[in-house]
């Protein structure tokens, strides 16, 4: 039995508490939310661990602290691990997020004022490639590309229209919201053309890249950034990988730029997540969750549902709830309720704002890590349709509760906790 918490419960019960109620609660809901994922116990323990006493300014071999000899071997592992698994000339993985991972590559490469394409929050970008509520936006001039109104995908006309009128210094590719395969080599084209640097964000896909799944954007890009906690099934955080050219001022970008000292805990587990994710199984497991996420998608479909752009390629989608006539706000509180977890998001040219939206974002890498496969994803969007039927026709959900419940005790969660 690991995680006990014997000192917690003694010396902060409300927390515990919090604690306790928290890993109840992710045992008892399908997790939906695409940027979500169950990462291992070894991962765990390293989150856990002593590192977190240390500090670490600097980098392996030349710190601003003394005592670093075991937390240098633990971040060159993490680092070797990150270029060997992607084929990457140079990593950093001392980025406390992906938000963060992102803001290095902009304070390396542009000066405040300098252009940045990114794709547009509402058709499934991040806040970070330019939107005014966040400092890309603010601090840089942002530009958009969003995706064909008829496909309702990346359309590269569309791209280069944008990056010749605006010339951006930097064009970013990689979205949150996006459920197709994206074509780094045509992203690759735009930026020559006019002579912009280009940023990949993988902070979704980076599991499915790892697994050779999804497009590999290292050989495209100046730069890829990532999260680890999301498909990867690491530890929360970021990493950046780039042409060795760019290691120094990637380096000195991250730290004394952004960030003070590394999470020296956080970086020993992203080494391990990223031992995890080089194996056959995490390979066969990322196989999974696409294959999931395409029955879920089919499973939807069959029962009246309109997927935007169709299906998809990788770990997540979207699902239109206007033919419903219904709001994703209303939809993830009626999940909610039930037991099933996602996030209401704005479908392309959605005309309800982000706090409304009209769909519904889900993803397959938690539920995947759970143990369940394309029989349990039918299982789910019989869940999904009756709760959304429930909704309209005013019964009450407590029955769905219920068979969700026993839905998951097919898949016992941290068993050994
Ligand atoms: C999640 C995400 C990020 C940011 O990650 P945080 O760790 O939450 O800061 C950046 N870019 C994209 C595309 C993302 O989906």
């Amino acid at each position: 039995m690991i995680f006990a918490m014997q000192h917690l419960w003694e010396v902060d019960p409300e927390i515990a508490r919090v604690i306790q109620d928290e890993t109840e609660r992710q045992r008892n809901q399908i997790e939906l939310i695409a940027s979500e994922n169950f990462t291992s116990l070894a991962v765990m323990e390293a989150t856990a661990s002593i590192l977190t006493n240390k500090y670490a300014e600097g980098y392996p071999g030349r710190r601003h602290y003394g005592g670093c000899e075991y937390v240098d071997v633990a971040e060159e592992l993490a680092k070797l691990r990150a270029q060997n698994l992607f084929g990457a000339e140079y990593a950093n993985v001392q980025p406390h997020s992906g938000s963060q991972a992102n803001m290095a590559v902009y304070m390396a490469t542009l000066e405040p004022g300098d252009t940045i394409l990114g794709m547009s929050l509402a058709a499934g970008g991040h806040l970070t490639h330019g939107a005014p509520a966040s400092f890309s936006g603010t601090l840089y001039k942002p530009c958009y590309y969003g995706v064909n109104r008829e496909t309702e995908m990346l359309d590269f006309e569309e791209i280069a229209e944008v990056a010749r009128a605006r010339r951006p210094k930097i064009i970013v590719a990689g979205a949150s919201a996006y459920s197709r395969n994206i074509d780094f080599a045509s992203f690759r084209q735009v930026a020559d053309e006019v002579g912009a640097l280009l940023m990949v964000d993988m902070a979704h896909f980076g599991g499915l890249v790892a697994a050779g799944l999804h497009d590999d954007p290292v050989p495209h890009a100046d730069f890829v950034t990532a999260t680890t906690h999301k498909t990867l099934r690491g530890p929360r955080g970021g990493f950046i990988l780039c042409r060795s050219i760019y290691a120094r001022d990637i380096d000195h970008s991250v730290f004394p730029g952004i960030q003070g000292g590394p999470l020296m805990h956080v970086i020993a587990a992203k080494a391990v997540a990223l031992k995890e994710a080089s194996t056959e199984a995490f390979r066969q497991y990322q196989a999974q969750v696409v294959a999931n996420a395409r029955a879920l998608a089919a499973a939807l479909v069959e029962r009246g549902y309109r997927i935007v752009s169709g299906g998809t390629d990788t770990h997540l989608f979207l699902i239109d709830l206007r033919p419903q006539q219904l709001t994703g706000l209303e939809v993830e509180q009626a999940l909610d309720e039930v037991g099933i977890t996602a996030n209401k998001n704005n479908v392309p040219f959605d005309e309800l704002p982000p706090t409304v939206t009209s769909g519904l974002r889900l993803g397959t890498p938690a539920v995947t890590s759970r143990g369940m496969e394309e029989e349990d994803m039918e299982v789910i969007a019989e869940l999904i349709d009756t709760t959304v039927r429930h909704i309209s026709d005013g019964k009450d959900l407590d029955a769905v509760t219920g068979r969700v419940r026993i839905f998951l005790a097919g898949f016992p969660l941290y068993e050994d906790m």
